[in-house]
């Protein structure tokens, strides 16, 4: 069957073979159905132009016109940019490119009329428009869609090619008018569509691309929405259950639980009480060892949350039941406190543990490694050289993960070769991410968190302040150190501008240098550029109490424990993500006593700038802080989620639409508990499309 949405793109009247390639390379649109799926991005509202003097803030997109001149290249270096003045009867404003600057100034015509689309933001502390969408007046006249006109996405490329959102917007136009509505296939069970009152696929595509009203626009994109993470969901949910179905475990029988119940007996007699969350992870984790199944379990906890102690009691699950566990950190000094930790744990009992990492060689490796094999070994702690190298394990039933974001998929299912009845995986992460960024970034593993922290744990205090108050803050880590405390000082460094990022660490450790002298005061630096033996050298003179202060960019990110450091000063805190701050803040706080952290930025700061600034201050919740940075930055800039290709979506957006991914994955659920295998007459359509899908898939991986 040949429809007009399967014909390739260049028979579309007015693509052509030429425009045709572009549209394949620039934008992987292949056929006239990649077309109709080449979904707008934003809509513009024709219907209001603001005065200049009317924009106050960085809040949302605006349209307005007037005369651009003034066009020039300013700046040096990192600070170069093309800039240009707009002006209406009520005043002027800058209009500011970082990129393209040659390409712009080519293509911008001086005193003439624009129609200017964008969402004003701070620069050099003032509202400017950076990277606005243009349009010629003159060229508009008697084109513009009144009421809401679609933008589309592009490339430089493709503008060229005449390709631009408008040139798009055309094409779509016109096969929207070639098509009928009866080749656009249902592919919802029918229960689905009615339940949800969903409106047809093609009333759907016609008014997500020109939508006739707001009302239906939003019917159109809260079903494309739905489409999408449903398709999604069915296919993670599909897998879980196949790998559920096929996939054999180890069971850790209850029956011999020796050395859990004695390490349970030794916390509770060091008044050491798990907590609610805790217990729940550890039952759940029971439950998934039990029952011949292999576990594949996320646990997320906040830095502090005591993620160590349930891994342990976890292994020894294992180790109860003869099998080795294994715990991976992902540095070296990490693996070593692990190590360190819960051998004073089991203390008492007679659990062998080891540990291995790069740095141990020779005969004494040997050793290690022998022990491993043989089985002597029952807890093997290192770093992730335990996948990497050939470590042969006697009976490796249980691998810990801690901090997963550092392993990738790859690595994780690198384990599962070592055996033929694959070990027990549990990944443990201090970031936590939402709920529904986990269902979908792990929709094939079971989510586990813990929320409540350990008795007596004291939130850290956190401030917002500005470069002026300088002195103050000086004055605060004095009274830090006064009382015998440590003080961390951390600086951005982003790869893209290292260079001044450098210049900014060091200019800060010479001014923390002369206002505390030594010999009163020591501080220690460390940064990227440094060998790591000398790295690790100031870390420890740190982590020993022999400096006070520790200047630092953010490779302390995920590093030593250092109770006694009760204070932490980040600086350029807008230039870091709500994400990291929080994980930075996590290294105080540690110990018995108060700690402090301050937030130090500039006068000015964008909306979203504040919005971290002041959550930080509001909370201490790992969990309330990934959603809050999940709303300003979109989920594919999140933390070690820019692997997963589920992220990749047209139109959803998980951050906005928790709902609906809810609905999409209750559906699916439900769908997948009656049918496993979609062979209920019911899910025909849907059985079909998914197989269209997949050949496409296919053919284009071929072809590309
Ligand atoms: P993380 O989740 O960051 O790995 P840790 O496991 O390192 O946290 O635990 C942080 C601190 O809290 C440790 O000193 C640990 O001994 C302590 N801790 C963990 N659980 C409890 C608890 N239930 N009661 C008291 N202290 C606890
Ligand atoms: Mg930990």
């Amino acid at each position: 069957m040949s429809t007009l949405l399967q014909k390739p793109i260049e028979y579309l009247k007015g693509v052509g073979p030429q425009r045709g390639d572009m549209l394949k390379k620039e934008l992987q649109i292949f056929t006239c159905g990649d077309l109709l799926s080449h979904y707008p991005y934003r809509y513009i509202d024709r219907s209001r132009i603001y005065k200049i003097e009317e924009i106050q803030n960085d809040e949302a997109y605006i349209q307005v016109k007037g005369i651009i001149r003034n066009i020039q290249e300013v700046g040096q270096q990192r600070g170069k940019r093309l800039t240009a003045i707009l002006s209406d009867d009520t005043g002027n404003i800058e209009l500011v490119w970082f990129q393209g600057a040659q390409w712009v100034k080519k293509a911008l015509k001086p005193n003439a009329e624009y129609l200017v689309f964008c969402k004003p933001s701070y620069f050099n502390n003032r509202l400017n428009l950076v990277h606005p969408e243009l349009e010629l007046v003159a060229e508009e006249r008697g084109e513009v869609i009144k009421g809401l006109q679609p933008m589309y996405p592009s490339t430089e490329k493709l503008k060229v090619k005449g390709l631009d959102s408008k040139g798009i917007l055309k094409l779509t136009a016109t096969l929207l008018q070639e098509l009928n509505a009866d080749e656009v296939q249902e592919f919802l069970p029918a229960y689905v569509f009615d339940k949800y009152k969903f409106i047809g696929r093609y009333e759907t595509l016609k008014n997500i691309h020109f939508p006739e009203n707001e009302i239906i626009l939003q019917k159109a994109k809260g079903r494309l929405k739905f489409e999408e993470l449903f398709l999604i969901q069915l296919k993670l949910l599909a897998q879980k259950l196949r790998r559920k179905a096929v996939v054999k475990g180890f069971i850790f029988s209850k029956a011999n639980d020796n050395n859990l119940r004695q390490l349970y007996k030794k916390l509770i007699a060091q008044n050491f009480i798990l907590t609610k969350d805790q217990l729940s992870v550890l039952e759940e984790i029971r439950n998934d060892v039990s029952f011949g199944k292999q576990m594949n379990r996320l646990v997320q906890g906040d830095v502090g949350s005591g993620k160590t102690i349930v891994a342990l009691l976890a292994m020894l699950m294992g180790v109860d039941n003869s099998f080795q566990a294994c715990l991976m950190a992902p540095t070296e000094i990490l693996a070593q406190q692990h190590f360190e930790t819960i051998s004073a744990y089991l203390e008492g009992l007679p659990v062998k543990v080891q540990l291995l990492t790069g740095s141990v060689k020779g005969a004494a490796r040997k050793k290690i490694l022998e022990n491993i094999l043989i089985g002597e070994t029952q807890i093997l702690i290192g770093t992730h050289a335990l996948i990497e190298e050939t470590v042969q394990f006697k009976n490796i039933g249980l691998v810990i993960i801690d901090e997963q974001h550092r392993f990738g998929v790859e690595q994780r299912s690198k384990l599962w070769e070592k055996n033929e009845t694959p070990p027990h995986i549990l990944v443990m992460t201090a970031t936590p991410i939402p709920r529904t960024l986990a269902m979908t970034l792990y929709g094939d593993l079971d989510v586990s968190a813990i929320k409540t922290m350990p008795p007596g744990r004291m939130p850290i205090a956190t401030a917002w302040m500005t470069d002026a108050q300088r002195l103050r803050i000086f004055q605060l880590m004095k009274d830090e150190i006064a009382k015998g405390r440590q003080v961390y000082v951390v600086y951005p460094l982003i790869e893209e501008s290292e260079k001044m990022d450098y210049k900014d660490l060091m200019d800060g450790y010479e001014s923390i240098s002369r206002a505390f002298p030594i010999p009163q005061y020591q501080v220690s630096v460390v940064h990227g550029r440094m060998k790591a033996a000398d790295k690790d050298f100031e870390m420890n003179r740190f982590a020993k109490g022999e400096t006070h202060i520790m200047v630092a960019t953010t490779v302390i990110e995920v590093g030593v424990n250092v109770p006694n450091a009760s204070m932490m000063v980040i600086e350029s805190a807008e230039r870091f993500g709500l994400s990291q701050l929080h994980q930075l803040r996590g290294r105080v706080g540690r110990g018995i006593h108060q700690s402090y952290c301050i937030l130090v930025t500039g006068n000015k700061l964008s909306a979203d700038g504040k919005k971290r600034m002041q959550t930080m201050v509001h909370t201490n919740d790992g969990f309330e802080i990934a959603e809050v940075d999940m709303q300003l930055r979109g989920p594919g800039d999140m933390q070690g989620t820019s692997q997963s290709g589920h992220l990749n979506l047209r139109i959803a957006d998980i951050t906005k639409d928790q709902k609906i991914l809810q609905e999409a994955r209750n559906t699916a659920e439900e769908i997948l508990d009656k049918d496993a295998q979609l062979q209920l007459p019911d899910n025909f359509r849907l059985r079909q499309h998914i197989s269209n899908l997949k050949s496409e898939m296919k053919k284009w991986s071929r072809i590309s």
